[in-house]
């Protein structure tokens, strides 16, 4: 075994690594960027060296540089961890050279799974079933054209070099294909420096199954059993779980055989993961497709929910891709597994055999992992930089405290980050994973709603709240699982409100007259802006509320006792600070509130849910006013594609103006009203700051 191994990367991956490698007393060394010079997993390794600025290419991505950090501290291997670079063949290869060991696979493995075209031309040789499409060299884009017809709509266009959810397209109908395939094309130049595309039927109602694969040098091979990806937004995965819903055991093995067969083509070595997609069909009309298991069976005991859908009676498989590193998801693997991934790739890459065979692995439970992002689900997943001002973590197992036997882990939180971190826009977006673990899968759904519940995050929007809408959806919570999940589900994922006005107002006011005292020491009538009616004591309050201003009065009885007001709903007010939150009771309904206040926002965390209400101080804000009409400013931290208008353009409102790119991720910024252009602030390329005015507009 190595005795001191680099981490070529950073956040929780990083930190993921270094714990399983300091319970193998495997020392480590961190590397970090200007933006990192205190982030968690710098002091979270035993060493730690300073690679360049903040930007990726200026450091994680410098593999001159890791290389030299890594002679230099006299580390024997190299731990990409995944991104950055996980799939870099050259970086692998380069490793190598200077006589450091790639833990992951050859260089030779990276290159040929590295390009989605040529991996299907290997797949297609090694017997592993194809989504129909196209993969060819040829990039004539009439020929291409004429492919995606033959294919038949809808289609997907992809990068061959592509990933991340990047440089992919869906076409509906040939005459909208040219002008997707041009910026299917665009994106993939400036994000991969490479335009090849693919074209692939666009499987209807998919379902994204994958396998975890694992080699040894010694020609071993096994399966670690499926993962299902599918609840997934901008083809982006969002929820993973282990084993797939349905699943019957034929199908596993099958799809596990194929997946063997793949890593075996390229002479793989290490974790892996082969990626399917799955689709479903209705009924289960018999199929001649390749991937559909010979004998199709009812669904085995292994699904929960007697109405899941009979996954392997009805589905056929088809290869997608290989990822040649460990996954973001690999923890629900370890969850149902009882194993370390990363110890299995510390003993790989030291040249020792797998450490179980294929009959020795065993499925036990059900678990989920969420991934928490920093991101705004209401406005387009668009991601969110900021401060963790508040990080209230679930009553959990950090991986660093697990010391890692992973069974009998409830809960377990894999993270980067600590309270007053920040998410900057250099990096990805993810904040943590939750990884929950049951008997079977309603518990380890139930588990994770209570989990995402404790999960308080202040200072930056998260998609928690959104995550658990998703869990208790109809479809995820019954695992009608497919790629459309979220779309079909909108109704009770977006625009949802869990706690109401009058909860969320009594849950601020608790709060305030609790600071009050505390901070004070007095009683809340005795300040300044307390009125005195007819011997009762009142307090106007106003609040913004779901975009709504809403007056509240609070008043002070005879008694002693409190009785509110908001907006017409009016009953005592009784409330007492708890050990989980403040015991509220109001208008006939019992809440217990986690509250923290930012300014004037109060975040209210309950177990029915979490909300946001803003208390407008009547005294700091009169006579002040808002406006901002014609002002376009950047929403994020990123940098300036192209503008897609000029000086004196007369635009209608909802039309794209320009294009940003931050967080891996590009986004329009459109017309907030008609108007016309009068001057573009910046050029493309341009790095610009969260808002920063664009361009301005005339309305
Ligand atoms: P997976 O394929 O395992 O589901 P994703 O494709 O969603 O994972 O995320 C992996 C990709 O996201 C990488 O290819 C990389 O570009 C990026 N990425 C995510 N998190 C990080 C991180 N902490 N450091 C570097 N890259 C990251
Ligand atoms: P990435 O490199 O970003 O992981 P993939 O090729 O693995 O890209 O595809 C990502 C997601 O896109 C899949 O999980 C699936 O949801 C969707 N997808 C990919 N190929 C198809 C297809 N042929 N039909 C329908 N959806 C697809
Ligand atoms: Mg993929």
């Amino acid at each position: 075994m190595f005795k001191k191994i680099l981490i070529a990367n950073r956040g929780e991956i990083a930190c993921r690594v270094a714990a399983t490698a300091r319970r193998m007393a495997v020392k480590t060394v961190a590397v970090y960027s200007d933006a990192d010079a205190n982030a968690k997993h710098v002091g979270f390794c035993d060493e730690s060296v300073h690679i360049g600025g903040s930007a990726p290419k200026d450091s994680y991505l410098r593999w001159e540089r890791i290389i030299e950090a890594a002679k230099a501290t006299g580390a024997q291997a190299i731990h990409p961890g995944y991104g950055f670079l996980s799939e870099n063949e050259e970086f692998a290869q380069a490793c190598a050279s200077a006589g450091l060991v790639f833990i992951g696979p050859p260089a030779s493995a990276i290159k040929a799974m590295g390009l989605k075209a040529e991996s299907k031309q290997l797949m297609e040789k090694a017997g592993v079933p194809l989504v129909p499409g196209y993969h060819g060299a040829d990039q004539d884009p009439v020929l291409l054209r004429h492919e995606a017809d033959r294919i038949g709509y809808p289609v997907l266009i992809k990068a061959s070099a592509g990933g991340g959810g990047k440089g992919m397209r869906a076409v509906d109908k040939s005459e909208d294909f040219d002008a997707a395939l041009a910026s299917c094309k665009r994106e993939a130049i400036n994000s991969f420096g490479d335009d090849a595309v693919l074209i692939e039927k666009y499987v209807q109602r998919p379902r994204h199954i994958e396998i975890q694969v694992f080699g040894d040098t010694h020609g071993n091979y096994v399966y670690l059993f499926e993962r299902d990806c599918s609840v997934q937004r901008r083809h982006q995965k969002v929820l993973e779980e282990a084993p797939a819903p349905g699943m019957t055991p034929e199908m596993r093995q099958q799809m596990g055989l194929a997946a063997v067969a793949a890593a075996r083509a390229v002479h793989y070595v290490g974790a892996g993961t082969v990626e399917f997609i799955v689709e479903q069909r209705e009924g289960g009309a018999p199929s001649a497709a390749p991937g559909r298991p010979k004998q199709a069976s009812a669904p085995s005991g292994g699904s929960e929910d007697a109405s899941a859908p009979s996954a392997g009676a009805h589905m056929s498989f088809f290869f997608m891709e290989m990822n040649t590193r460990l996954q973001v998801e690999h923890p629900v693997t370890e969850a149902i597994t009882g194993l370390d991934l990363v110890e299995w790739q510390l003993r790989v890459a030291s040249g020792e055999k797998l450490p179980l065979a294929q009959e020795q692995l065993r499925i036990n439970g059900h678990a989920i992992e969420a991934r928490i992002c920093a991101e705004n689900p209401e406005n387009n997943f668009l991601p969110a930089t900021g401060t963790l001002h508040v990080y209230q973590k679930p009553n959990c197992t950090s991986f660093e405290r697990a010391n890692l036997s992973n069974t009998g882990v409830a809960v377990r939180i894999d993270d980067g980050v600590r309270e007053g971190d920040a998410i900057s826009p250099f990096y990805d977006s993810m904040v943590a994973k939750l990884i929950v673990h049951g008997q079977t899968r309603e518990e380890a759904l139930a588990r994770l709603d209570e989990a995402l519940a404790q999960t308080h995050i202040v200072g930056l929007n998260t998609n928690v709240q959104f995550l658990r809408y998703v869990v208790r959806s109809p479809s995820f919570a019954r695992a009608n699982l497919d790629t459309a999940l979220i779309q079909r589900e909108e109704a009770v994922l977006f625009k949802q409100e869990p706690l109401g006005l009058a909860l969320a107002a009594a849950s601020a006011i608790a709060q305030a007259l609790l600071a009050e005292k505390a901070a004070e020491g007095v009683d809340p009538f005795s300040r300044r802006d307390g009125w005195q009616t007819h011997g009762v004591t009142r307090r106007p309050f106003e609040f913004e509320f779901q975009g709504k201003s809403a007056k509240a009065s609070l008043s002070y009885q005879h008694d002693g006792a409190l009785h509110l007001d908001v907006d017409g709903v009016s009953g005592p007010l009784v409330f007492a600070q708890g050990a989980q939150g403040i015991d509220i009771r109001f208008s006939g309904q019992r809440l217990t509130a986690a509250v923290y206040t930012q300014g004037e926002v109060d975040h209210v965390f309950a177990a029915r849910g979490a909300t946001q209400i803003t208390a407008i101080d009547l005294l700091a804000h009169a006579g002040e006013a808002h406006a901002e009409g014609g002002r376009l400013t950047a929403p994020m931290p990123g940098k300036v594609v192209s503008f897609a208008v000029k000086a004196g353009d007369k635009v209608s409102k909802g039309q794209p103006l320009a294009v940003m790119e931050a967080m891996k991720m590009e986004h329009t910024i459109a017309a907030p009203a008609d108007g016309v252009v009068q001057e573009l602030l910046y050029a493309p390329g341009d790095q610009v700051s969260e808002g920063s005015e664009l361009l301005k507009i005339a309305v």
